[in-house]
């Protein structure tokens, strides 16, 4: 598989990222509200966040509204709970210097990457920590307006993927191999200390041609143990065969793609990632991405076989996250994920779990579901997903705790 690091952003009007709201209180009226992907949706609802945290919820009218609130009218518009975006890079030239850039700056890239596509939080599984961490800090602290950050930090790898060695070296950036189960353990110990929430293993590292560089058993499984023993979750890059036997044999928790190099996924294949207990983060938008040069039949039949994968994760019930692989790519629109996840027979009660409850159970053991008490995380849609999946993608309003970061112009 070729990649070359895209760093070409979107150009785009500034907008400012974050809106203020007089009083504590917000109300959203009128809309259809999915509290979650088997729950039949509540037409005409309202919801009242109330410091950032929901405090009622049901059929407008059902409840009393405070004076002063703050009204959002959502009639024709769809509620659901906040996004998640499981496979994420915080690498793109624009957030690489989080300390030394300025907040517009900052603010317009996690505007265009994460806000105005309804993501609430995003998990980083690979970039520079000391850098994500810094971005965090200027969100949590109010400075920035942009999603949750969960992050892995660094990778380990055996050596970088050919595909990233250029990236690397003109950003002056480094990381290290990691061939030694001791190294592996201290790369874990270390993230955890300075406040990373996962870890990710190329168990398949890409060299060019066929070279695949697999992560040996013993290092997968060093860190995997490690990992563990801080209730961190495993992400794998896996690119071949041998990349997901390791995942599955070292006890990975993610499978962050469909698998390129693969033969097809057979009932039986599905069957073993599923007692694994393993979760698959399709990024169907990066192999398209990534085919872009070749012929559109070759392209076509490339995608086919990722769509082709998912479809057969899905039919045996295996868990699926949503992801993308930006930052990585500069394929922020997230229409054409969910049109080929749709192509791969996923529901779109299936794709909303893959956006909203699967991740959030999985990561953070909360219900992923609108619920009274939790933290007002929502996506608005100007579209009802249940009639065309690309709804997902229509987003209006993006509230985080309760506040808006971001509306559609
Ligand atoms: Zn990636």
């Amino acid at each position: 598989m070729r990649h070359c690091l895209a760093i070409v952003l979107c150009i785009g009007l500034l907008a400012p990222a974050a809106f203020a709201l007089p009083g504590d209180d917000l109300i959203l009226v009128g809309a259809k509200i999915y509290r979650s992907p088997e729950e039949a949706p509540i037409e005409n609802g309202s919801i009242l966040i109330h410091d950032g945290a929901i405090q009622a919820l049901g059929p407008t009218g059902s409840f009393r509204i405070p004076p002063g609130a703050t009204r959002l009218d959502c009639s024709h518009l769809t509620v659901t709970a906040g996004f998640w975006n499981s496979h994420v890079h915080i690498l793109t030239p624009a957030l690489l210097h989080a300390k030394q850039s300025s907040a517009a700056e900052l603010n317009t890239e996690l505007d265009n990457m994460f806000n105005r596509w309804g993501f609430t939080t995003v998990f980083d599984i690979s970039s520079i920590l000391d850098n994500t961490l810094a971005l965090r800090r200027r969100i949590e602290s109010g400075e920035l307006s942009g999603p949750r950050i969960l992050t892995t930090g660094e990778p380990v790898w055996t050596i970088e993927p050919v595909y990233v060695r250029t990236f690397l070296l003109e950003n002056h950036l480094r990381i290290p191999d990691t061939t030694k189960p001791d190294e592996a353990i201290a790369l874990v110990r270390d993230h955890f200390e300075k406040g990373a929430n996962g870890i990710k293993l190329f168990t398949g590292s890409y060299q060019g041609g066929d070279k695949v560089a697999n992560l040996p058993l013993a290092v997968a499984k060093a860190a995997v143990t490690e990992a563990r023993k801080h209730s961190m979750p495993v992400f794998a890059h896996p690119q071949n065969l041998t990349g997901v036997n390791v995942a599955i044999d070292s006890g990975v928790n993610v499978l962050a793609h469909t698998v390129p190099q693969s033969p097809p996924w057979t009932p039986e294949f599905c069957e073993r990632l599923k007692q694994a207990h393993l979760a698959l983060i399709p990024t169907l938008t990066l192999f398209d991405f990534e085919a872009r040069n070749l012929k559109p039949a070759e392209r076509e039949s490339w995608v086919a076989q990722m769509v082709s994968e998912l479809r057969a994760y899905t039919q045996a019930g295996g868990e699926i996250l949503f992801g993308t692989d930006i930052g990585y790519t500069d394929r922020y629109d997230t229409r054409l994920e969910f049109t080929l996840m749709s192509r791969a027979g996923m529901s779109y009660r299936q794709i909303l779990a893959s956006l909203t409850t699967n991740p959030a159970q999985r990561f953070t053991g909360k219900s992923g579901r609108i619920d009274i008490d939790q933290p007002a995380d929502l996506t608005v849609l100007s579209a009802d997903p249940s009639e065309d999946p690309t709804a997902f993608s229509q987003v209006r309003y993006t509230i985080l705790a309760g506040k808006l970061i971001f509306r559609a112009p």
